[in-house]
């Protein structure tokens, strides 16, 4: 008998949320000491889906910065280590000198990580097991107390016989519900 552990991990909550806010703030300002003058507030949003942590992002005149709540969650204080600094030196390289003058991670950008003192390799070995990618299809079950939600890869292994789930609570096997697709 395998137990399962939940398929999909929840998203960082309100209270984190604020706490990579006032975090994305404070670097914001570290680069104002630095160089001396004003950046403008940049708009944060959660509703990065995928394999990546983080992302700045730049639509004619709008600036935003999103990242990705799932993977936050999963791997919360090195995110605020390091991936809000990685978001916030694009913003402030792209303000300072420009995006189409510099490579994306380029000198200018290391520059302004290490006035943050932020690990700047880029190569952070996350397990994304549980992230939802950005088509993702779940399936949902159901056993006697509850309904679960499993990963396709889970379902697969399950509708082939390689596997048998039950649930952590009442034990009993989990029977097949519904498919949904959850993402952009
Ligand atoms: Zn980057
Ligand atoms: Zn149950």
């Amino acid at each position: 008998m395998t137990t399962i552990t939940p398929a999909i991990i929840a998203p960082i909550n309100a209270a984190q949320q604020a706490q990579v806010l006032d975090k994305t703030q404070a670097t914001l300002a570290l680069a104002e000491r630095q160089y001396g003058r004003q950046f403008t507030a940049i708009p944060v949003l959660f509703d990065l889906r995928g394999r990546c942590s983080g992302m700045y992002r730049v639509r004619g005149k709008e600036r935003v910065i999103r990242f990705n709540p799932h993977i936050f969650a999963k791997y919360f204080s090195d995110n605020l280590a390091t991936t809000v600094p990685h978001e916030v030196a694009h913003y402030v390289s792209d303000c300072l000198y420009g995006l189409g003058d510099i490579r994306p991670h380029g000198e200018e950008w290391r520059g302004v990580m290490q006035v943050f003192k932020a690990d700047d390799s880029r190569t952070a070995a996350y397990d994304l097991e549980g992230i939802p990618t950005r088509r993702q299809r779940y399936f949902d079950y159901r056993c006697v107390c509850q309904s679960h939600r499993l990963s396709s890869r889970r379902h697969y292994k399950l509708a082939r016989g390689e596997v048998m789930y039950n649930c952590r609570q009442c034990g009993e096997n989990l029977n097949f519900v519904a498919a949904c697709q959850v993402g952009a």
